[in-house]
């Protein structure tokens, strides 16, 4: 009993959501763009097995990107803004919820018909999702990386939400530092008492 869990859909939707807000250069492992070309987006979205129509042309990238701006302020905000946005799309009445089964995953919840455009589905199913994060009264658990550099999202599913950082590669980065730090403070003590 490690971790707190939602319905495997819902956090597969969230995961899709850090992963994609992570390519922002702000948060990405090269400091590039990293949603920048159309093979970037199609890299993006066969990890993750969407189904239903994808296009792969400009357009489709562009929202993306559009979405991808729109994830990062959601997710940062707090319950009851949340909800107004929420509510904002849940209202706009192009939600039409379906169970699908593809690609090898079991029964789960699309929020749209396959025929709808990549980013409107998408857009949708992370409202689906942030309705279960709501209502269990955990959004605490969307965050921001604490790295001062870094403007990673994270999703912390974590028992005791311990997890501060969005990678491996900040928490070592911020550790590097603390530990710098602790030994120069060591030697100007170290250079007192000997005075
Ligand atoms: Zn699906
Ligand atoms: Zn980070």
């Amino acid at each position: 009993m490690g971790q707190v869990h939602f319905a495997y859909d819902t956090e597969d939707v969230l995961e899709f959501s850090v992963a994609l807000a992570n390519t922002d250069a702000a948060a990405s492992t090269s400091g590039d763009d990293e949603l920048a070309t159309k093979e970037h987006l199609g890299g993006l979205i066969a990890d993750h097995r969407f189904s239903g129509r994808i296009d792969g042309d400009d357009q489709e990238l562009a929202d993306m990107v559009g979405l991808r701006r729109d994830f990062r302020r959601i997710w940062a905000l707090d319950r009851d803004a949340m909800v107004k946005e929420v509510n904002a799309i849940l209202e706009s009445g192009e939600v039409l919820p379906r169970l699908a089964r593809h690609d090898g995953l079991d029964w789960h919840l699309h929020a749209a018909s396959p025929d709808a455009p990549l980013a409107t589905r998408i857009r949708l199913e992370l409202a689906l999702a942030l309705v279960d994060v709501i209502r269990a009264a955990e959004t605490e658990r969307l965050r921001v990386c604490e790295a001062d550099d870094c403007a990673g999202l994270l999703l912390d599913l974590s028992r005791n939400r311990s997890k501060r950082f969005c990678s491996v590669r900040c928490a070592n980065r911020v550790n590097m530092v603390a530990y710098r730090k602790r030994q120069s403070t060591d030697a100007d003590t170290d250079a007192y008492t000997d005075a």
